[in-house]
């Protein structure tokens, strides 16, 4: 196996991977986000606009092909940038997003798209210098490119103050030997023919999540610690390592509260926790008229629009049922897929929530963010944004106080636990029974499509936009009636 930048970083992070990602790849358990790997294609597309005029050696399944290609160009210019130029030194391969060759000097840029440099990343860049250096390339800078989150657009984007550029050139000559003895004990490990044997520890979970983590833990029993809810990973893995793993086992160990509940909710299938009193303080500070609110929103590692900064929340739709005189009503706002779809939101915002009502969301730090932001690019607006903001409440707090607890709900309070757990045969509440739309990354996919839509499609995936937002806000409706029915407050809303 000819080793490659990701092959030798998953080979830092564990062997094991590597070697099962050669041998045994229908055990990976969890895909690769594609929207992640979309986000990091159009930084690289743009980073390379850093360097103007740079020759990009295409992509081909021949590497021979990229490899000559490569060094043709270099060898055609003295002074020369080359995005994707393409390496071999003895069965190691590596492709380096940006190389900037000045006469017989040559700097190396690793593009990423993050807001922070991970180790793994100069580890990365280690590799590349280890390839080009052994190839007898004077490199002679190393620097690692990744987004700027404090710049804030204004105007065309400057690419200089939305990347960052930091320079690894020390590190990455310090710890040649290490990446010499590295790439050889990953070959003699690759070498092994039976399944390798090492066992879990805190590098499955750093830098990345393993995708055979299920694979490497299938033995352990169903509910073990890593199915507690909350517990810090390197809590979980020190029970592991002391051979404290079931639930049966932890079940006597000095742990949080909340763990504890996990654990006895789950052996003993006790009846539902219900704190009738914290539940009806909690409902008593609500007011009537009451407002429902949830967002959806789209982050771009490249902000599209004036006064915005890299990954902020650009809110697109909105839902909103409210309840006035016990009757259940509801609004909705979705943007056109079109351009910047804030000021339209914002306005809409203004006319469909008075000042000084409740208004309720769940998890709302999220929607208050949001509605902070908007009012910072709204002026105009500010007062009225800033009073629905300071008037929100969140639902979440009966389930993350545990006033109210079911064995179903998994230690979590997450509204992707808590809605099936209080309403396990509600079809009507069951997001797999909608069309397209089943969570906010796919909400947030489809949105970016809309605009390229022809008027029918526009219009079928726009009801299903629609439809999906208008589901979240009536779970939590149906949340706020259970609260209330479990404390005989309830009245039924027409
Ligand atoms: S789960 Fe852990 S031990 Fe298993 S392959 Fe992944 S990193 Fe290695």
């Amino acid at each position: 196996m000819s080793l490659s930048k990701s092959k030798y970083c998953n080979g830092l992070q564990c062997k094991k991977m590597l070697w099962l990602y050669k041998n045994m790849p229908e055990e990976i358990s969890e895909l690769g986000n594609q929207r992640v790997m979309e986000q990091g294609n159009l930084v690289h597309e743009v980073a390379k606009y850093l360097f103007p005029g740079g020759i990009n050696i295409p992509y081909s399944e021949n590497l021979n092909e990229m490899l000559d290609n490569t060094s043709n160009t270099i060898e055609s210019y003295k002074n020369v940038v080359i995005t994707e130029a393409s390496f071999n030194y003895d069965n190691n391969f590596c492709s380096v997003d940006i190389l900037v060759k000045k006469g017989d000097e040559y700097e190396i840029y690793e593009v990423k798209s993050s807001t922070t440099i991970k180790d793994i990343y100069k580890d990365d860049a280690a590799y590349q210098y280890y390839v080009l250096s052994n190839l007898g390339l004077n490199v002679t800078k190393v620097s690692i490119v990744h987004i700027n989150t404090e710049y804030v657009r204004h105007g065309d984007l400057d690419l200089n103050e939305l990347f960052i550029k930091e320079d690894v050139t020390e590190y990455v000559k310090k710890v040649q030997n290490e990446v010499k003895n590295n790439i050889k004990s990953i070959n003699e490990y690759l070498k092994q023919e039976s399944i390798p044997k090492d066992d879990i520890d805190l590098n499955c979970f750093d830098p990345y999540l393993c995708p055979f983590f299920d694979y490497c833990t299938k033995d352990l029993p169903r509910n073990n610690v890593f199915s507690i809810a909350g517990m810090p990973v390197k809590n979980k893995m020190g029970y592991y390592k002391k051979g404290i793993i079931s639930f049966e086992d932890l079940e006597n160990q000095r742990i949080n509260k909340n763990y504890k509940q996990q654990i006895e909710y789950e052996l003993y299938d006790k009846n539902d926790y219900i704190d009738e009193e914290e539940i009806k303080k909690f409902l008593q500070e609500l007011t009537e008229p009451l407002y429902f609110l949830d967002f959806e929103t789209f982050q771009m590692p490249i902000p599209l629009y004036e006064g915005t900064s890299p990954y902020k929340q650009i809110p697109f739709q909105y839902s909103l049922h409210y309840i006035i005189d016990n009757k259940l009503f509801h609004k909705e706002f979705l943007a056109n897929g079109k351009g910047d779809p804030r000021r339209d939101l914002a306005e809409r915002l203004v006319q469909d929530i008075p000042r000084d009502t409740c208004v309720l969301a769940y998890n709302m730090s999220f929607e208050k963010t949001v509605i902070q932001s908007l009012a910072r690019s709204f002026p105009d607006l500010s007062e009225h944004l800033l009073n629905i903001h300071d008037n929100i409440k969140d639902l979440m707090i009966p389930f993350r106080k545990r006033y109210y607890y079911t064995r179903d709900m998994q230690g979590s309070y997450s509204i992707k636990y808590v809605l099936p757990a209080l309403f396990p045969n509600e079809e009507s509440l069951n997001y797999h029974n909608l069309e397209l739309i089943h969570n906010g990354v796919e909400a947030m996919d489809n949105y970016a499509k809309l605009a390229s839509l022809d008027e029918k499609e526009y219009e079928w995936t726009r009801e299903r936009l629609l439809r999906y937002c208008e589901l979240d806000t009536f779970a939590m409706v149906k949340i706020y009636e259970k609260l209330q029915e479990v404390t005989n407050l309830k009245r039924v809303l027409k």
